[in-house]
């Protein structure tokens, strides 16, 4: 057999994701999250991921944490919440495949944190680098967001783009309509409701 990967095969490998923002989607939006009792899980969410599980998506979380440049949040706490996340899944025998996190800014306390990287949303690092990681079926995957920032990220990757209403982007108020380029393919009211819609072949036609 040889030894190299035929392209073919290769593509027939590559499973569909779910790229979700954290807060507003995963956890109530706040401002500043740093203690576990400002993290506030979303109702839904253990069904909604379980769901994407079973139907064979890849299940990532991407989110900025610019708190950690600002020297708000330390990368032990933010481990703390994501450790809580996915001690709650585990009790739907809901997973994350892996949490991306960007934890820079271009102005900050922690020095090492202090760049304009290529990760933070709207950029599309994070998307990139789950992208070399794992084998994604990037065209039919998907970017489920609150924010306009989220939706250029994803459809700077090609990616079908869900809102979410209830954290801080929609509907817009006058603020973020400034920053929105291009509106999601659809918005729902909930994780669980976009899940649905995901795994419901019908249900897809953005
Ligand atoms: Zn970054």
């Amino acid at each position: 057999m040889k030894n190299h990967v035929n392209s073919n095969y290769s593509k027939s490998l590559r499973r569909r994701a779910v790229f979700i923002d954290r807060d507003g989607v995963l956890c109530e939006y706040k401002e500043k999250i740093i203690d576990l009792r400002d993290f506030v899980l979303r109702e839904n969410i253990g069904p909604a991921i379980k769901l994407l599980n079973e139907h064979h998506f890849l299940v990532f979380v991407v989110t900025n944490q610019p708190q950690i440049a600002k020297g708000g949040l330390t990368l032990e706490l933010l481990s703390k919440q994501h450790e809580y996340l996915e001690n709650f899944l585990s009790q739907y025998n809901a997973f994350i495949d892996k949490i991306y996190f960007c934890p820079h800014r271009e102005f900050g306390e922690i020095k090492e944190y202090v760049m304009n990287c290529d990760c933070r949303k709207p950029k599309p690092g994070m998307i990139q680098k789950a992208a070399q990681e794992y084998l994604i079926d990037l065209p039919n995957s998907f970017m489920v967001g609150d924010s306009w920032s989220d939706t250029e990220c994803g459809k700077t990757m090609g990616l079908r783009c869900l809102g979410i209403l209830g954290g801080c982007g929609y509907p817009y108020t006058p603020g973020t309509m400034e920053d929105c380029k291009q509106p999601p393919d659809a918005i729902f009211s909930s994780l669980k409701e976009a899940a649905l819609s995901i795994i419901n072949e019908e249900g897809i036609r953005y």
